[in-house]
């Protein structure tokens, strides 16, 4: 059955109209589903129940259960969702002085087999739609009884392999009827899939990109990111002045500083280099290990001269606070442990 989340509100005009209603019905049920958040069709009261009754027959809402909800001392808090045909996904909500911050997953799995990483070495299942991109914001605020003011797409999956429902779920979040989340309030964070920033560019959306980046030159990229092969630095960092100069927003470039591995002066100076001249901002990172992983995190010390390094050479860089360290709030290390359980 098709999923009533997975409409924009024009979308959803023309099924009302197919199902012999009126295209105002859809205005109401995004009501219901954005602004009251409703976790099921018989709470939109005011619409009568024989046209609920067609709706709870021809669509899904969607609403995730919480199979799991961890809470970390900064409070942080993470979300293990049913989303419904036996699969579960991981979302984080963070609490920073600016407002809610919410990181959410785009696929079941992923296939970039990034070494570093906790999804790499399980299955990939699925992409999410739309719907259910949007659904793990709704979710969360339904819970928490908050209001998320920006939105990473930071979790699992690569949002750039789910372009097309990652962008439409963008589109859902920021429309006034929706959830009404400015782009400008929006990251997106990809390992590297250059035609698709190029392809991102050219929409023209006001949200931030982030690059995964992780390393300065082809040959410990390749070996930390295999997408690396398919798409080398130089051409990602071509790909990304495209994107600057087609939107005018500054890129943000993600680097875990993993010990003995990509943590020294040289890589800082080639990062330099790289970077020189962009509008951007790098965020230091570090490195989380994982189970059976062989990256380990450097030094504070080393991660503080790499960072002051940058800074000195002009490049604007900043070490991520480690949020949620003791729920295992890393990229992907709750699901897997769900399904190990
Ligand atoms: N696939 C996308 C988004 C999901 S990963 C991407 O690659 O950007 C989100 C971020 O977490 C990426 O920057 C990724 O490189 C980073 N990451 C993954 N595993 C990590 C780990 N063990 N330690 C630190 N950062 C990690």
């Amino acid at each position: 059955m098709n999923k009533i989340k997975d409409y924009t509100i024009d979308e959803l005009k023309e099924e009302m109209t197919k199902l012999g209603e009126k295209p105002f019905r859809a205005t109401q049920i995004w009501e219901w589903i954005y602004k009251e958040n409703v976790a099921s069709f018989d709470e939109m009261t005011n619409l009568s129940i024989e046209l609920r009754n067609k709706l709870k027959d021809n669509y899904e809402i969607g609403t995730y259960k919480i199979i799991r909800k961890l809470e970390s001392k900064d409070g942080t808090k993470k979300f293990l969702f049913d989303i419904l045909d036996g699969n579960a996904i991981e979302t984080v909500l963070m609490d920073y002085k600016f407002g809610k911050s919410i990181c959410v997953s785009t696929q079941v799995g992923c296939k970039m087999g990034c070494k570093f990483c906790a999804s790499t070495g399980i299955d990939f299942v699925r992409s999410l739609s739309s719907g259910e991109i949007v659904e793990q914001i709704l979710a969360v605020q339904r819970e928490e009884h908050v209001k998320v003011s920006n939105v990473v797409y930071m979790g699992i999956g690569e949002p750039l392999d789910n372009y097309d429902n990652v962008v439409k779920s963008l589109k859902i979040l920021n429309d006034p009827k929706g959830l009404n989340i400015g782009a400008r309030h929006i990251s997106i964070s990809t390992s590297g899939l250059v035609p698709k920033i190029k392809k991102l560019a050219d929409e023209k959306l006001q949200c931030t990109l982030s690059i995964s980046l992780h390393a300065t030159t082809n040959e410990k990229r390749s070996e930390m990111m295999p997408v690396n092969k398919a798409y080398p630095i130089e051409e990602l960092i071509d790909a990304c002045k495209y994107y600057i100069e087609k939107t005018g927003r500054r890129i943000s470039f993600e680097y875990a500083l993993a010990k003995d591995n990509n943590d020294n002066l040289d890589d800082a100076k080639r990062l330099v280099k790289l970077l020189k001249g962009m509008v951007a901002h790098v965020n230091l990172i570090p490195i989380n290990k994982i189970e059976n992983g062989k990256y380990i995190k450097s030094t504070n010390e080393n991660i503080l001269k790499f960072r002051d390094f940058l800074n000195e050479n002009g490049i604007v860089a900043t070490v991520r606070r480690e949020l949620g360290s003791d729920i295992d709030a890393a990229c992907g290390q709750l699901r897997r442990k769900n399904l190990e359980e």
